[in-house]
């Protein structure tokens, strides 16, 4: 779910990364004498993210909090890399904190900024084949340049919201989701706050006044789907299916009006297995961040939600409830199995809505088909606006995440509906559960699901799916043909979709 985003200046970082190369070029060779250049792996809507030449195998991120949420944490990450090409420097995506310093190998390496990139030269060359273990120094600073995303500022503490090209605003990373690792945070935080981070507890330790979480993923998860989160929380732990531990982190004095919600969770994955097959990771819950975030997030196992939404009785229940099943969908769609490509975001937002479609059905909030029908009728306005599903026009300068867009949300979910239409139910079903499991912990694209499809199918569905996923038109509805789009001038959707379930409701 989408950050309103507007460009960031880096002079600050560029001028103290200048600085501090001029003392690190002493210590090695320079072998490069051509200037840094920022890299990417060649996103179409995002060609700056990622980084050529290596495949992160594990991040290791030290973060000191201060007590303060408008100070920088001073941070070490550290990375292990397993070198694809060979490499005289190798370019990390970093663009918001100072860098002290940089180790390759345990030995001091000269770096510089370029764009949103830090640009390391170690002493000696990289070679394909080589495990690499990258060191930065650095800070991380909570309070947003002219950019949102990435650190989110709380009543009580921080949160994390990555998603899509945030996480290098926070530590240096490969910064796209095709680059999935393993993580571990220890996080040190002033006595009296509450550290929790995706994944696993693996320790507490406390010296002099401070205390020192550490938290350990059991599966590889991309970067913009980091969490963690610092504040005054109770951590509130359950049991769900199959003794999967769950834990909610809630700000305290809000724990007695959250828990009714907290407690549907176990329910909510349970009906989601029935539908998608086992849950993918080692523990669930949510996050309540005291924070106006305007958006939901699926951060990998600690999903994060506006506190608000559960402390406001203005909201329907089916409504809230349905918004929890989007983000829990997403630990199977978008999660276990990320996308190839941010053209791919339709494989998300497509099938988290149709979850959530589906839930809200079921708990009064209005038909399956109502939804699509409606969503048919925005359909080619949406096309119009901001491309097909599977093929998202570029977002706008300054508003990374417009491609946020309804058209991936219900026009991906529109997609899901026409397959099913035309396959049937059960080869449908099927199908879903065949994704999640070719694909778990891996990361697949839009040709790969038109693949499985077919498979399933035991027919080739290029022909019908394609239309569906690039057309600039929307095709005619299976099974029923008297569904129609509105004319080309009706309301696009140029707006960025500010929150996907306010997006889902009203404006379906
Ligand atoms: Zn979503």
């Amino acid at each position: 779910m989408p950050l309103p985003l507007t460009p960031r200046h880096h002079v600050r970082r560029r001028r103290a990364a200048a600085a501090l190369f001029a003392c690190a070029a002493s210590l090695s060779l320079l072998s490069a004498s051509a200037p840094a250049v920022p890299l990417g792996i060649g996103d179409r809507l995002f060609p700056h993210l990622g980084n050529p030449g290596y495949d992160v195998l594990s991040y290791d991120l030290a973060l000191t909090y201060s007590g303060r949420n408008d100070q920088p944490l001073q941070a070490v990450t550290t990375l292990n890399a397993r070198i694809t090409a060979g490499l005289e420097r190798i370019n990390l995506d970093f663009s918001h904190g100072t860098v002290r310093s940089v180790e390759v190998d345990g030995r001091p390496a000269a770096f510089t900024g370029a764009g949103e990139d830090l640009v390391i030269t170690p002493g000696d060359g990289l070679r394909a084949g080589d495990l690499s273990r990258i060191t930065v120094r650095h800070t991380s600073d909570p309070v947003a340049g002219d950019r949102e995303g990435g650190w989110v500022r709380t009543a009580d503490g921080l949160a994390l919201a990555n998603q899509a090209d945030a996480a290098h605003l926070v530590f240096p990373c490969n910064d796209h989701p095709s680059d999935k690792a393993m993580f571990t945070f220890r996080v040190t935080a002033p006595e009296g706050h509450t550290v929790v981070a995706n994944g696993l507890p693996d320790g507490v330790e406390h010296t002099g006044g401070a205390t020192t979480w550490t938290y350990r993923t059991r599966h590889p998860m991309a970067t913009e789907l980091a969490q963690v989160s610092v504040g005054r929380s109770t951590v509130v732990h359950r049991t769900g299916p199959h003794g999967l531990p769950l834990r909610d982190v809630v700000p305290a004095r809000h724990r007695a009006k959250a828990e009714p919600w907290l407690a549907r969770t176990a329910d909510q994955i349970s009906w989601m297995e029935e539908k998608a097959g086992r849950f993918p990771f080692a523990t669930y819950g949510m996050l309540l961040a005291d924070a106006s975030t305007g958006f939901a997030l699926e951060t990998q196992t600690l999903s994060l939600f506006e506190r608000e939404m559960f402390t406001d009785p203005a909201l329907p229940a089916w409504y809230v409830e349905s918004i929890m099943v989007h983000e829990l969908a997403h630990q199977w769609f978008g999660n276990s199995v990320s996308p190839r490509t941010w053209s791919d975001l339709w494989l998300n937002e497509g099938h988290a809505t149709w979850y959530e479609a589906l839930y809200a059905e079921e708990k009064g909030g209005g038909s399956l088909e109502a939804r699509m029908k409606a969503a048919y009728r925005a359909s080619d306005g949406r096309r119009a606006a901001g491309g097909p599903p599977a093929a998202p026009e570029p977002p706008e300068p300054g508003r990374k995440t417009g491609i946020f867009r309804p058209n991936v949300y219900a026009g991906g979910a529109l997609v899901l509906y026409a397959l099913r239409e035309e396959i049937g139910r059960t080869a449908f079903e099927r199908l879903e559960r065949a994704w999640v499991t070719r694909h778990r912990d891996g990361t697949a694209g839009t040709s790969d699901f038109v693949r499985l499809a077919s498979e399933t199918a035991g027919r080739d569905l290029t022909g019908f799916l394609h239309p569906w996923l690039y057309g600039a038109t929307t095709p005619p509805m299976p099974g029923h043909p008297e569904w129609k789009t509105a004319a080309r001038d009706a309301p696009p959707a140029r707006r960025p979709v500010p929150h996907a379930h306010r997006a889902g409701v009203s404006r379906e």
